[in-house]
């Protein structure tokens, strides 16, 4: 609660706009840049003060969105800043069934939500690029879609909600899993496989129409671990607890330490900015095809060049609009705070921020 209030407290203080303020950093502390406006233009309002660190060819890294859930951001809020940049839209395949595993049915899905206004690049479309992890414990490279290569400026437009495995989901996994090709994804997600509790299943069958990977059965409810890509969609498909995150302990641990090690290189490689809007957070993640309903109201926009610092931020406003200490472990049974603890202890960012509230 301590935190919670000490959250409330710079809020109130900073509630007035900042225009002078340009600078990314002040003494110990990462600037995050906050706007509650959350449509087109408040997104340019937030672009305003980070402009002039954006050089070169810009890829925007964003979601678009799964058959079945509507939560992803929607396209006309990055349009404006995607028409200013001239910027493409970056995306790559994922490892499991549907549109968004092949390229021509993946940019197909990208227009039918929207994504019309600009060239859509499918970074794994040109291979893969094998990215060094030094001192990487999980990893010792991480396999990017090489058509990273290309831009000189990144941004990561991200949406901020829940995910079965991870807690929650936000720039770093945007980053991550977001940029790597579909093996690499595979590599991440391997044995993170969930855990079943059959005498809690009531053969509702939810379970079995949001695999991606048809690795479900029931009667004994099992997960086949040959088809299993630990995803972790069940785990918030299922509201009776019949299916579980392997364990809160070491596995968990050992999947978001996989996920921050990825993103590392991918953050050191290009210029990035990271956007993270925080509205329809549903404790699932966008790729569900069966999301559960959001459980906080939506926030705001936050924008910073400290991955780590805006993942603290936007954590924190969701734990203070959900009056907890950890949303997503309430939601999920799962936390994903270890990945802005491990992000901070590879010296990808700050954990301390300062939000700088525009109006
Ligand atoms: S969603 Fe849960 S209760 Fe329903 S079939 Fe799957 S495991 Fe059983
Ligand atoms: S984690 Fe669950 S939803 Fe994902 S592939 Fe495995 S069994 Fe299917």
């Amino acid at each position: 609660m301590k935190k919670i209030y000490i959250l409330m407290i710079l809020f109130v203080f900073l509630g007035v706009p900042f225009s002078e303020t340009k600078a990314q950093s002040s003494n110990d502390s990462s600037i995050v840049y906050f706007t509650r406006d959350i449509s087109p233009a408040g997104v340019m309002k937030l672009f305003e003060f980070l402009k002039d660190s954006v050089h070169g060819n810009v890829g925007i890294k964003v979601h678009f969105g799964e058959d079945g859930n509507e939560y992803f951001v929607p396209a006309t809020m990055v349009e404006p800043l995607c028409n200013y940049l001239k910027a493409t839209l970056i995306e790559t395949n994922v490892a499991y069934r549907g549109r968004r595993r092949y390229t021509d049915t993946h940019i197909q899905l990208a227009r039918d939500h929207g994504f019309t206004f600009a060239p859509i690049d499918i970074l794994d479309s040109g291979g893969t690029l094998v990215m060094p992890i030094e001192n990487g414990v999980r990893f010792k490279n991480a396999l990017i879609g090489k058509n990273i290569e290309k831009y000189e400026t990144i941004i990561y437009f991200t949406h901020f909600k829940g995910h079965g495995s991870a807690g929650f989901g936000g720039c770093i996994k945007n980053v991550s899993m977001g940029m790597a090709t579909p093996e690499g994804k595979k590599l991440m997600h391997s044995n993170n496989f969930p855990v079943t509790d059959t005498a809690k299943c009531t053969r509702c069958g939810d379970c079995i129409k949001d695999c991606p990977a048809n690795a479900i059965t029931l009667n004994p409810l099992t997960i086949d671990k040959e088809k299993c890509i630990g995803c972790g969609k069940c785990i918030t498909t299922c509201t009776n607890d019949a299916i579980n995150a392997p364990d809160n302990g070491e596995k968990t641990k050992r999947f978001l330490e996989g996920l921050v090690e990825y993103a590392k290189p991918v953050t050191e490689f290009r210029n990035s900015i990271y956007f993270n809007i925080i509205i329809n957070v549903s404790p699932s993640c966008d790729c569900s095809g069966n999301p559960k309903k959001p459980f906080v109201q939506d926030i705001g926009i936050l924008m910073s060049t400290d991955i780590v610092a805006i993942e603290a931020a936007a954590h924190d406003m969701v734990d203070a609009a959900h009056q907890c200490d950890d949303a997503f472990m309430k939601e999920n049974s799962v936390s994903g705070k270890h990945q802005i603890e491990y992000a901070y202890q590879l010296k990808m960012g700050n954990k301390k921020y300062k939000i700088v509230e525009v109006k």
